[in-house]
């Protein structure tokens, strides 16, 4: 059921100079790991939406936000003071699990580029024993945010713009390294351009549509 509630912050933590995590109370708000929520200061009229970062099992909610430059809402939250309300309405999307990959009958793949690993890490984190691949594309490593989250081999960092840990090169490239295992389901979030490329390259490489889900964040 859709609703609105006030929530309280509880915790806003930097995890990387631009990115942090907010954190605050779930008040019930109920919601599958994968969906989104819509967020707003109370008395003002600017709204977004933001995935749900935390797992189904917490008893409050996390968000995980990068500062965009330049950006309204995602600068303002980043400075509130705990304790401040804000209201959040949802949960909102389909961008959650089938039946057939938490029963472990289809393997799942997620790519993500930057914060669209967000649904991934509440999907990881609310079913723990999840047969997984987790591709995250980032600029620089220090971007691989909580990767200590991830099981180490179902983690795959690629960096475009720097050599070292994982893959040098965006998420594309480094599928091109790999067989397309058309059994699996591969879920994409992102930015426009990175599921756009994902998805041609899947398809045309003999991937079903009906195999590929997808959430873009802008
Ligand atoms: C379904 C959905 C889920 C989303 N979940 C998340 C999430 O979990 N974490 C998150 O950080 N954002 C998420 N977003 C993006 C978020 O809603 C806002 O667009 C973002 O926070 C920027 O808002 P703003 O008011 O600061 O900037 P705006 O003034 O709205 O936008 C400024 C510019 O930044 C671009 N932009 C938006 N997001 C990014 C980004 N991450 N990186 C680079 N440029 C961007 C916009 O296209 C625009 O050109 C999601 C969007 C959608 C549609």
């Amino acid at each position: 059921m859709k609703e609105k509630i006030q929530s309280k912050i509880l915790e806003i933590r930097n995890i990387t100079e631009s990115t942090y995590i907010l954190k605050m109370e779930r008040n019930g708000f109920d919601f599958k790991a994968g969906q989104y929520l819509v967020l707003n200061v109370p008395g003002e009229r600017k709204a977004r939406e933001y995935s749900i970062y935390s797992s189904e099992l917490d008893d409050f909610i996390e968000l995980l936000i990068k500062e965009v430059n330049p950006g309204e809402l995602s600068h303002e939250l980043k400075y509130l003071k705990v304790g401040t309300k804000v209201q959040i309405g949802g949960p909102f999307g389909y961008f959650i699990l089938k039946d057939e990959v938490v029963n472990k009958k289809q393997p799942v793949i997620f790519v993500a580029t930057g914060t669209g690993i967000s649904p991934f890490h509440s999907i990881i984190q609310s079913n723990l024993e999840l047969d997984y691949q987790m591709i995250h594309g980032v600029r620089y490593k220090y971007e691989a945010y909580e990767k200590e989250h991830y099981k180490s081999n179902r983690y795959q960092l690629c960096s475009s713009a720097e050599n070292g840990i994982g893959f040098k090169g965006r998420v594309t490239d480094f599928l091109k390294t790999e067989q397309v295992n058309r059994k699996a389901l591969y879920y994409l979030c992102g930015n426009s351009a990175m599921v756009d490329d994902v998805t041609d390259f899947l398809e045309g490489n003999g991937l079903p549509a009906d195999n590929i889900k997808t959430e873009i964040f802008f």
